[in-house]
């Protein structure tokens, strides 16, 4: 499908009305008064995924064999998986194309075998378990239920009885990593259509440049956001973009996707935090109004390479083109970024987010998924929403589940937040999010 036959249909078969785009489920939640939204959560399962993704995700989590512990460190050089580091996983992912059923295996049984460890020596803080129970869950719709089950503030005294909607995030691994999951990308939309039936989401779609250069409805990124977004019934509601998985969001091919978006009020959430998921691939094709040139990603390292590629200023010729774009930059730039800002008293990536926010021009947002796990950031984001009026109206609320168990206690940490924060939570969990939503 071409980018004009694309615009053409986009433009006569998608309402600009987002309200348009809220399953009745939603709709009808989302207009009682105590409904709560977590604008950033994944269900994505192990069907959606590789390995090495999980392996990336847990990783930092294991950190088994930094311990010192000597007969930990045997027991971790034995095993296959877990004890690779970041490179070699890397490598693996490059090198493979499909999981097998024995893949699978062996990475449970070395996440069990690494519960055992975190037992046997009581090491807290980190939370393997709830990672490892994600990835035994059968299908997307019983790891939303374990969010709501479990993780949900709901579960806390303060919520109870309020209504709470999740925003679902896609991921693209698909092109990404040019790797074959075993549910494919179409498939994972049909399911996520099925799940927002009976529970109230807001699912979004992931986009990637190289898929407009594919081919028919299984695969073609124009087909596949009109199959998303002009269901009658239960249509996808924003975009997710990861450009750390190679791409940049200005690359031209994207141009028809924003265009729709900015036309039709369409929310984009792009990943703009954490470099432990990226490409691996040191140089891309870019697309630009001449023609396709190769660019290589500035940075030494692959961390630095991500990086520069989930920098937020790579979205202002964007921004610039579609003054009307609704863009969330997703975990606020990262803790990191934040933990620079009271180092050394500025940040530039977090410079930068607050400009693009406070531009009177765009439509820009942040939220503070992932770094709710963080609970050492919560006095500075308190800090800087007291004093700028401004950011505080775009700051809005997200867990990164089911991505951030891994990382903590995930209820806890957001009670200690939201106890930290209690001046705003209506603005974050509430206003804030339906202004970036639904004006
Ligand atoms: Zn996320």
């Amino acid at each position: 499908m071409t980018p004009e036959q694309f615009l053409e249909r986009a433009r006569a078969e998608i309402s600009d009305d987002p309200k348009t785009r809220l399953t009745l489920l939603a709709k009808t939640m989302m207009e009682q008064p105590d409904c709560l939204i977590d604008i950033h959560t994944h269900i994505f399962d192990k069907k959606c995924l590789s390995v090495g993704y999980i392996l990336l995700r847990m990783a930092k989590a294991l950190g088994l064999k930094a311990l010192g512990i000597e007969a930990v460190e045997t027991e971790v050089d034995r095993m296959e998986l877990l004890s690779k580091d970041e490179p070699e996983i890397y490598d693996d992912i490059a090198a493979k194309e499909e999981d097998t059923d024995e893949d699978w295996a062996l990475l449970e049984k070395e996440l069990e075998k690494t519960i055992d460890i975190h037992e046997t020596y009581e090491l807290f803080g980190f939370n393997v378990k709830d990672g490892y129970k994600v990835l035994r869950k059968k299908n997307m719709m019983e790891i939303l239920d374990f969010y709501h089950e479990e993780f949900s503030i709901t579960k806390l005294p303060a919520f109870t009885n309020h209504k709470m909607v999740l925003g679902i995030l896609q991921m693209d691994l698909e092109t990404g990593w040019d790797f074959k999951p075993k549910r494919g990308f179409r498939q994972q939309v049909r399911e996520i259509k099925e799940i927002s039936k009976t529970r109230a989401i807001l699912p979004y779609f992931a986009v990637d440049p190289r898929r407009a250069e594919k081919n028919g409805p299984d695969e073609n990124l124009y087909e596949l956001f009109l199959e998303a977004f002009t269901d009658k019934d239960n249509p996808f509601f924003g975009v997710k973009c990861y450009p750390a998985l190679g791409y940049l969001p200005s690359d031209v091919r994207l141009d028809p996707i924003f265009q729709i978006c900015a036309e039709k009020n369409i929310p984009v959430l792009t990943h703009c935090g954490g470099e432990a998921v990226s490409t691996f691939e040191k140089k891309i094709m870019v697309k630009n109004e001449t023609g396709y040139v190769q660019f290589e990603i500035p940075g030494d390292t692959r961390d630095l390479r991500a990086r520069y590629l989930n920098e937020p200023h790579n979205w202002e010729p964007v921004l610039k083109k579609y003054n009307n774009l609704k863009l969330n930059l997703g975990h606020f730039g990262g803790g990191s970024t934040w933990k620079e800002y009271v180092k050394d008293g500025s940040s530039a990536r977090l410079d930068k987010i607050f400009e693009l926010m406070r531009n009177p021009n765009y439509r820009v947002w942040g939220d503070f998924s992932y770094s709710i796990i963080e609970d050492d950031l919560f006095d500075l984001f308190k800090q800087v929403l007291d004093v700028n009026d401004d950011i505080l109206k775009q700051s809005l609320y997200g867990t990164d589940f089911w991505v951030v168990l891994p990382a903590g206690d995930l209820l806890k940490k957001q009670e200690i937040f939201l106890d930290k924060l209690k001046d705003y939570h209506d603005p974050l969990l509430r206003s804030n999010v339906l202004d970036y939503l639904l004006k």
